[in-house]
């Protein structure tokens, strides 16, 4: 069998939990102090969906996203994204939009989800329900809300992309 190579870009605003979740994702653990890039271009994490081997390997960004530089070479390749927003903060919210231009501009129409991050904090929330699920419906995206804090949703992230890829 062909083993099958998914590179997937994880995109949103500075602090939402990107690199925390591919950290939990790749490794299993979450640090709360995580702060810099692994120091890698990304990790991977191998799982079987539909009998099929299937290699996730995860990018993430050195925190560019602050300075709104994120470099063509990221983008680039790129066969799935996660578009993560957090649960508390408004802003990160606000610019799932431009994400989502931004990263139709470089690659076109690829398997996307997107993801509430930090749903451990819900008492916290500055995102109604209802706005969340209206935006993911006009993107017509699956949506997840997680948190990588406790574990919660971020495997079935994963799968859902890889299934959407394996399904062209
Ligand atoms: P990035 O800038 O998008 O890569 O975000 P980081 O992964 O660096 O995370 C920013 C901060 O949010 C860190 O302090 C993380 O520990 C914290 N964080 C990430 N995910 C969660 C979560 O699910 N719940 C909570 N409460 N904090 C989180
Ligand atoms: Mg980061």
């Amino acid at each position: 069998d062909m083993e099958v190579a998914i590179k997937v870009v994880v995109v949103g605003n500075g602090a939402v939990g990107k690199s925390s979740m591919i950290q939990r994702y790749c490794k299993g653990v979450f640090t709360k102090d995580y702060k810099k890039t692994i120091g890698v271009d990304f990790l991977e994490r191998q799982i079987v969906v539909n009998d099929e081997e299937v290699r996730l390997m995860l990018w993430d960004t050195a925190g560019q996203e602050e300075f709104d530089a994120i470099t063509k070479a990221y983008y680039r390749g790129a066969q799935a994204c996660v578009f993560v927003f957090s649960t508390t903060d408004r802003d990160s919210f606000q610019a799932i939009d431009s994400w989502r231009e931004k990263v139709e501009a470089e690659v076109g129409d690829i398997p996307t989800v997107l993801v509430q991050n930090k749903i451990d904090l819900l008492e916290e929330t500055v995102i109604k329900n209802e706005e969340a699920e209206a935006l993911a419906k006009r993107l017509k995206l699956r949506f997840y809300r997680a948190s990588v804090k406790e574990d919660l949703n971020v495997t079935e992230v994963f799968k859902y992309l890889a299934e959407k890829y394996l399904q062209r």
